[in-house]
């Protein structure tokens, strides 16, 4: 993995409903009505239009993304992808890191130059830590290799314990 595609990514521990990026991401569910988890405090920070516009657009099926208004929020907007419950099948893979992938693309399809991730699918979903941070870090690089509009991902994890997964991976990228 080459250095240059790090140069974009930080990692930090937080709340991302706090984050004052272009855009943060949402980890919802197929009907974007809002739920539990970071959806729910994503709800809860941006406001009742933020469910507006989400029922306006009708559902998202798992692995794409949509994207709305950030309403009370410090971003300007929000990136609804729909990441796979954990079933431990081959296709689990590819649909978190079409989340990433597409989500990513929507961004630079609106002119957004700074981005933020929550751990999506490892809440309630289920996704183990390792296996997730691995696909969200090695699905950004080789989009921001290719792709320089976004100058700024931020994957910010909620506990100290999926923080340390994610620092430990990214060094261990840099040990060959
Ligand atoms: P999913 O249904 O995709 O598993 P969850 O919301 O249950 O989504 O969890 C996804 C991840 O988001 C979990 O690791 C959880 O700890 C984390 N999380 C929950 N609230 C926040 C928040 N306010 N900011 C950042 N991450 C959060």
């Amino acid at each position: 993995m080459e250095k240059e595609c790090f140069d974009g990514i930080e990692v930090m521990q937080g709340d991302i409903t706090k984050l004052k990026v272009d855009a943060i991401v949402n980890a919802a569910n197929n009907s974007l009505l809002g739920g539990g988890g970071v959806d729910g405090a994503i709800h809860r920070a941006a406001g009742p239009e933020l469910l507006a516009e989400c029922r306006k657009i009708g559902g998202c099926p798992t692995g794409q993304a949509r994207i709305t208004k950030g309403y009370n929020l410090s971003a300007k907007w929000v990136i609804h992808t729909v990441g796979p419950v954990y079933s431990g099948k081959p296709d689990d893979a590819k649909l978190l890191s079409l989340c990433y992938q597409n989500s990513l693309e929507l961004a630079v399809d609106n002119k957004i130059g700074s981005i933020a991730f929550p751990a999506i699918s490892c809440g309630v979903y289920g996704y183990p830590i390792n296996k997730a941070c691995k696909i969200a870090v090695d699905t950004t690089c080789n989009f921001l290799k290719q792709d320089r509009f976004i100058n700024k991902v931020i994957f910010i994890l909620f506990s100290s314990e999926n923080y340390n997964v994610y620092e430990d991976y990214i060094k261990s990228l840099f040990k060959n």
